[in-house]
């Protein structure tokens, strides 16, 4: 009956909480939130100090008694707390945006493939400590599916391969559901760990991981691009211990993440290989389907087609493709029916 009543006044959102950035929808203004997943703590007193872009900046240059987290790192919490905190921030955020009487929102959230019942579980109970009022849990990739307007619960397979900072997941998704599908510990953040692997084993460079980060969007690729592509790079000589300089190529980055790039298109063929026929030979009518930010990854379109003979399409807006899923879900409650993963209450 109260359920009832703040439902009229509440604003809904459409929640990816992803490990590299977090989305927020909301049905009358799209996206109003688009921030990294990471916060700054003050370790003395175990207040926040920063969320999302702040505490971003704040990452490799903080005093000892400030930690910066990324709470969610390999695409599951990881730090109840502190997501819970920054979820709550959030959503405190996206309301505050707008007008509303009583902020109990109905909030569809999305979660990786494999996530265990236990934390499923710390997913929900942060989204209500947050000031949820319900909490449906969705698939990210089924989200990023529906955000890629592709036909979920025809019985028409299609593939969802997105990619983002922690996680890959590779989903065939028909008759809204995941019919096969892989969960990978390798996604953006570890193309920039090979990235100062090689610049440090190759040129004794040292470099931070946002500067690695900066390189692979600037000049990175997965296969040769037509003009080279070329950036200064500034680290220690880990020889001396001083500042260095160094000009890095497209090519040289190439070769640096070019080990995970195949690691990724081996478990899509291997996906592919364990997929009944019938199946593949749907997907290959729509193309494999790439979302996540990694889904920029210059010529990686390319790779995964050459490696898979299937055509391979990246989706528009690739970062924001699982959010705005959640926000066609929160429109559609019939669709939101048939593709709901279970709460933990009821199983
Ligand atoms: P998550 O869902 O895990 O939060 P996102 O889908 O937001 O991840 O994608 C973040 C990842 O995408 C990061 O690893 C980032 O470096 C990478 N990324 C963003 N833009 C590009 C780009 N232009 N080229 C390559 N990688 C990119
Ligand atoms: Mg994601």
């Amino acid at each position: 009956m109260l359920n009832k009543f703040f439902g009229k006044f509440s604003k809904d959102l459409g929640i990816d909480l992803g490990t590299a950035n977090t989305l927020v929808y909301t049905p009358d203004k799209g996206i109003v939130i688009n921030e990294p997943s990471v916060v700054a703590v003050n370790t003395r007193t175990e207040e926040i100090l920063a969320v999302g872009e702040e505490a971003k900046k704040m990452l490799g240059k903080t005093p000892a008694h400030i930690q910066v987290i990324k709470p969610l790192i390999d695409g599951v919490i990881s730090d109840f707390e502190v997501t819970e905190k920054m979820l709550k921030y959030f959503i405190d955020k996206a309301h505050s945006e707008q007008f509303t009487l009583v902020p109990r929102p109905k909030v569809v959230i999305g979660i990786p493939l494999d996530i265990t019942e236990v934390e499923k579980k710390a997913v929900e109970d942060a989204a209500k400590s947050a000031g949820a009022r319900e909490v449906h849990l969705i698939e990210e990739t089924m989200a990023a599916a529906i955000g890629a307007r592709l036909p979920v619960i025809d019985a028409t397979a299609t593939m969802i391969v997105d990619i983002g900072g922690g996680t890959t997941e590779i989903a065939v998704i028909s008759l809204g559901g995941a019919v096969n599908w892989k969960n990978l510990r390798l996604a953006g953040n570890f193309l920039n760990h090979d990235i100062i692997q090689y610049l440090r084993e190759e040129f004794n460079l040292l470099i931070g991981e946002q500067l690695a980060e900066e390189i692979k969007i600037r000049i990175g690729s997965a296969t040769p691009l037509k003009e080279s592509l070329e950036m200064t790079v500034r680290g220690r000589d880990l020889m001396n211990g001083l500042p260095k300089e160094l000009r890095v190529t497209d090519g040289q980055v190439r070769e640096a993440i070019s080990r995970s790039i195949h690691q990724i298109t081996d478990n899509i063929k291997l996906i592919l290989e364990t997929t009944p026929p019938e199946l593949v030979a749907d997907i290959y009518e729509y193309g494999i389907i790439l979302t996540g930010g990694g889904a920029l990854l210059r010529g990686l379109d390319q790779e995964i087609a050459q490696a898979t003979k299937i055509p391979v399409r990246v989706a528009d807006d690739p970062l924001t493709c699982v959010v705005r899923g959640t926000g066609i879900l929160l429109s559609d409650p019939g669709l939101l029916e048939r593709v709901i993963v279970p709460s933990t209450k009821e199983l």
